[in-house]
């Protein structure tokens, strides 16, 4: 075997994908340049990641500087100044009374971390025994072990169900075509879904049960936008029970909703909250756990000399993250970034939905920065026509994303609505084309 092709990429069709690769070369502003020299526009942001534009000027000198002054420095009885002031910039941002911050180095690592916060507080409290988690179908909360575990994708488990930890369950999922199809931004019906929760409280006694975890829009099965009502029903129950709500906002935080949260622009607060990529606008990887007063206070106890959570990563809190993380709030802030994605909002809206009646389209869903259209799968190819859209869209210029046959959508923060026009209209010949 040639180590030409070594690299085993991730949630790829590795074999199709050698055989005409796509390959990446450059970045700057919105478009990206290819090893054959062509330009692309990214109507995917990065991979969510990338709110602000590709080699952001700013962010690149950060990171440069950093580099030259401080490469590494470990965050275990010793922390370093960029994290210690991102820390204080995150919780500044998040909803009040969310002032502690738990740095990871992706979005998966939050998930975990904050799954085991949970399981840490209840025992801490005398409630060792609240260790079942729920998370949701069509939840997807990365690829570790809890991830995994509480996610809510067959084909992410499948391989690895024995494996899956024990004590999970999952919520329905807040989706119902008949009810539901081509809403614009959060549908009306559903708010009720959330009392799926009484079932499982019911099932195994409330005070069994940890944390409930959920993206407050899921976003990699295909922009399922929470009903009005249901987040915050999911907020009174897990309050009426004792249970701890972790809001997965690695995608949905920073912008991409049009609030430094998905939290605040709902106004629903959850007790943890899972952040990654628009973080350090995809530039070095970098998550971060925003962690309850009460929470981090209740794990507090005991001789002050002794660790309180024994957790962490190597690269917890790293200074080139941590410096990225600055100069990418603080260009958010510069540019008003987030006021700024309010007011594209209604046209990426309207020239989503614009795409109601092309051929295949069986739904279009929309909120913040975040869409989906859905096309009718092709008889027993299913994934087939979404994928045959991806390529034809790269080929001609535009670089969207296809999860199955459901094609998302994440523009910029800044997207202009010549970009957005061009986006769709790559989409919509596309589309005709694989009809
Ligand atoms: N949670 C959510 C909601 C995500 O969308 C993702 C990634 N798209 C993850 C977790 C996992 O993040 P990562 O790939 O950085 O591990």
């Amino acid at each position: 075997m040639s180590h030409d092709q070594a690299f085993w990429l991730p949630f790829t069709a590795n074999r199709a994908f050698w055989k005409s690769p796509r390959v990446i070369t450059g970045a700057r502003g919105h478009y990206y340049t290819t090893d054959d020299g062509r330009q692309l526009l990214d109507g995917f942001s990065g991979l969510w990641t990338s709110g602000l534009g590709h080699c952001h000027p700013q962010i690149v000198a950060a990171v440069q500087e950093q580099v030259a002054t401080l490469d590494y420095a470990m965050s275990f009885q010793v922390s370093n100044d960029k994290a210690i002031a991102l820390a204080r910039e995150v919780a500044a941002l998040a909803p009040a009374g969310m002032g502690k911050v738990f740095f990871t180095n992706s979005g998966s690592e939050s998930v975990d971390t904050a799954l085991k916060i949970a399981l840490a507080y209840h025992r801490a409290r005398g409630e060792g025994q609240r260790t079942r988690l729920i998370g949701r179908e069509r939840g997807y909360h990365g690829v570790n072990f809890g991830g995994l575990s509480v996610g809510g994708i067959p084909g992410n488990r499948k391989v690895f169900s024995t494996a899956l930890l024990p004590g999970v369950d999952h919520l329905r999922h807040t989706y119902s075509a008949a009810d539901m199809a081509f809403s614009k931004g959060q549908p009306a019906w559903g708010a009720q879904l959330a009392d799926d929760l009484e079932r499982l409280a019911a099932l195994h006694d409330a005070s069994n049960i940890a944390a409930v975890i959920v993206e407050p829009v899921a976003g990699s099965t295909g922009i399922l936008v929470p009903p009005i009502g249901y987040l915050a029903r999911l907020r009174e129950l897990c309050d009426r029970y004792g249970i701890l709500l972790i809001f997965d906002e690695v995608i949905t935080a920073f912008g991409r909703v049009g609030a430094p949260f998905a939290s605040t622009r709902f106004g629903v607060t959850p007790d943890l909250i899972t952040t990654a990529k628009g973080l350090t606008n995809g530039v070095v990887p970098m998550g971060a756990v925003i962690v309850r007063d009460t929470i981090y206070d209740a794990l507090m106890q005991g001789p002050e000399h002794v660790v309180e959570l024994f957790h962490g990563y190597t690269y917890s809190g790293h200074p080139l993250a941590a410096a990225a993380g600055l100069a990418t709030l603080a260009a958010y802030r510069e540019e008003d970034s987030f006021a700024r994605a309010r007011g594209v909002e209604p046209v990426f809206e309207e020239m989503i939905h614009s795409l109601r009646g092309e051929p295949n389209v069986v739904d279009i869903r929309n909120f913040g920065l975040m869409g989906g259209i859905e096309l009718a799968p092709r008889d027993g190819a299913p994934g087939a026509r979404g994928f045959d859209v991806f390529l034809k869209c790269f080929e001609a210029g535009v670089v969207i994303r296809n999860g199955g046959d459901i094609l998302q959508f994440s523009p910029f923060l800044d997207s202009t609505p010549d970009e957005l026009g061009r986006i769709f209209d790559t989409v919509r010949q596309a589309i005709r084309s694989v009809a």
